[in-house]
């Protein structure tokens, strides 16, 4: 299966390069896919490999149960975390991961980034949402596949659109959206109001923001009767 995917290829190779563009990411610490739902095939960054050298050839195509269906390269780590993430959130396109500073700074902290400005309620309806510790179990037995499954577990009754990343106690931040490119933007957002979270957090510990101004500034670009933007 020579070339398949070309396009998905391409929009994975420079959803990585963005990571670098937007300094989300130092040396390989972070990875981009995207998924084609009808093909069931998802597109990802090889493991390892500097956004210096890499080509869009090199991303690698996997299904869904994580077998490589074409590419030389083995890939990221983190795949399975991935997998897990198209798995159980049917409406998302594509993921990022990356250790950006602020937002893993909140995640080592073991804290949700709580929502203090329109800026983060013009994205996320609500804080952006730290993960329980994993179980011993949890990690030595299929820790990328059981990160997933954590990210999953904190979601229950949140509506995954509505809240588009999540951090990971002690490790970093994932986002999804429509699609790579969407999912490399809200990662932009969560590491700009995790350093914003945390400026505002050491000049007043107990700020606040009223619930109100939330549901104003998600819903008029993600409400019923949206009016931001063309
Ligand atoms: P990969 O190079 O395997 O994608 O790993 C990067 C990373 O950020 C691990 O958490």
């Amino acid at each position: 299966m020579i070339d398949m995917l070309e396009k998905l290829k391409e929009e994975v190779f420079q959803a990585n390069l963005d990571l670098v563009k937007y300094n989300l990411v130092i040396f390989t610490w972070g990875n981009v896919s995207a998924i084609d739902r009808e093909k069931g095939l998802v597109v990802i960054k090889p493991s390892g490999v500097s956004y210096d050298n890499m080509k869009a050839s090199d991303m690698v195509v996997i299904d869904l149960d994580g077998n490589i269906v074409e590419g030389n390269l083995k890939p990221s780590s983190d795949t399975p975390t991935h997998l897990e993430l198209y798995k159980n959130f049917k409406e998302i396109g594509g993921v990022v991961h990356t250790h950006s500073t602020y937002a893993t700074a909140w995640a080592q902290a073991g804290m949700d980034i709580p929502i203090v400005g329109t800026t983060q309620a013009d994205y996320f309806y609500g804080d952006i949402l730290c993960t329980r510790d994993m179980t011993p179990q949890e990690i030595e037995t299929a820790y990328e596949k059981e990160t997933g499954t954590v990210i999953i577990d904190r979601f229950k009754g949140i509506n995954p659109v509505h809240v588009p990343g999540v951090i990971v106690k002690n490790h970093g931040p994932f986002t999804w959206g429509k699609d790579a490119h969407d999912a490399v933007h809200n990662s932009v957002v969560v590491e700009q109001v995790a350093k914003m979270a945390f400026i505002a957090k050491s000049i007043n510990p107990n700020m606040t923001m009223n619930n109100h101004l939330t549901e104003k500034h998600f819903n008029r670009k993600h409400g019923a009767n949206a009016y931001y933007g063309q």
